[in-house]
């Protein structure tokens, strides 16, 4: 049996130039009977040849460094020399950027938990299987930004992982090095089933990720390394021949599965300790009130390793089994 096809891309993805369309999805609500979700797709293919990178970003829909910087990276396109192709998805989730909503409001569907994805599934599925199987087989490397979202906020960070192929490692470093993000988080993922991270080193491509703020809006900042770190990853790959200099050299931290911390209880966070700052092991990163209780003493969340807080709670009110604090140790 024919696999089923619903999405159709509307531009070409080989003819030099640089073109923007959409991913067409139909969409049959009960707004718009016969309609289509419609996800933008930009490409800028060179006349000269070179490598395939493949940039996405909202693959969560409050994450809006990938977005901003990916269009700020693609207007600056047509006044650059390149070669090769960049394919750029810079809502890989649009319903979700416009619902300000990590998942999507139409099927509830994390992006970035559906991969390899299902040609029959909903919006969200079909979207990462066309991905996974139309764009990924063209890329020589891809780029996914992310951010901390509504409820988590980041030292500002690339992210990768460790892999068993050291030709694999050493380039997936180099992308990173290239991204220059004041730490690179080298991340023990707490639920890496259906990212696209994994489908993407499972084919032996370098992926780079990143973490880059978070609590659900941008700073000028992490719009601008978003948007610096992609271009300097361009140069890196061989597409254009100028980017910014980066203004340090990464941090790498290795994030092991006991940097994650989690309260017992649900309660008010107070943040003792800001994302960035180094802390010794056993050091107060924030205690947890319980509002019902104003006089109970406050639970201490300890930090379980020496290194730097990688990641922590941006809401004030945390829930038992949330991830409130990360910590990650220099090697
Ligand atoms: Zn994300």
């Amino acid at each position: 049996m024919n696999e089923v096809v619903r999405i159709s891309c509307d531009i070409d993805l080989d003819v030099p130039g640089i073109r923007q369309g959409v991913l067409q999805f139909p969409l049959s609500t009960d707004a718009s009977a016969w309609g289509r979700l419609l996800t933008p797709i930009v490409v800028a293919v060179g006349e000269e040849s070179g490598p395939t990178v493949l940039v996405t970003g909202a693959s969560h829909g409050d994450e809006y460094e990938g977005p901003l910087g990916i269009m700020r990276l693609l207007q600056d396109m047509p006044g650059t020399a390149f070669r090769g192709r960049l394919i750029a998805l810079p809502a890989l989730n649009y319903p979700a950027l416009m619902a300000g909503r990590r998942l999507s409001p139409l099927d509830g569907g994390n992006m970035n938990r559906s991969f390899p994805g299902r040609a029959d599934g909903g919006p969200t599925l079909a979207l990462a299987h066309w991905v996974y199987t139309r764009l990924l087989p063209l890329a020589d490397a891809v780029i996914d930004i992310h951010s901390g979202g509504s409820s988590l906020r980041f030292a500002p960070s690339a992210v990768i992982h460790e892999l068993p192929d050291p030709a694999q490692m050493a380039a997936t470093r180099a992308l990173a090095e290239a991204f220059a993000a004041p730490f690179t988080q080298v991340l023990t993922e707490l639920d890496s089933v259906g990212e696209l991270d994994g489908a993407v080193e499972a084919l032996g491509l370098p992926f780079l990720s990143t973490e880059l703020g978070g609590g659900g809006g941008v700073t000028p900042q992490t719009v601008a390394m978003a948007h610096e770190g992609l271009r300097r990853c361009l140069r890196h790959l061989g597409l254009v021949d100028t980017a910014p200099p980066p203004t340090l050299r990464s941090r790498f931290l290795y994030v092991p599965e006991t940097g994650y911390v989690m309260p017992s209880r649900s309660g008010l966070l107070d943040p003792i300790v800001e994302v960035g700052e180094a802390v010794q092991a056993g050091q107060v990163l924030a205690k947890l009130y319980d509002i019902d209780e104003p006089l109970r003493e406050p639970v201490q969340l300890l930090a379980p390793q020496q290194g730097v807080l990688v990641c922590r709670a941006a809401r004030g009110g945390v829930a038992r089994g949330d991830t409130v604090a990360v910590v990650g140790a220099e090697v």
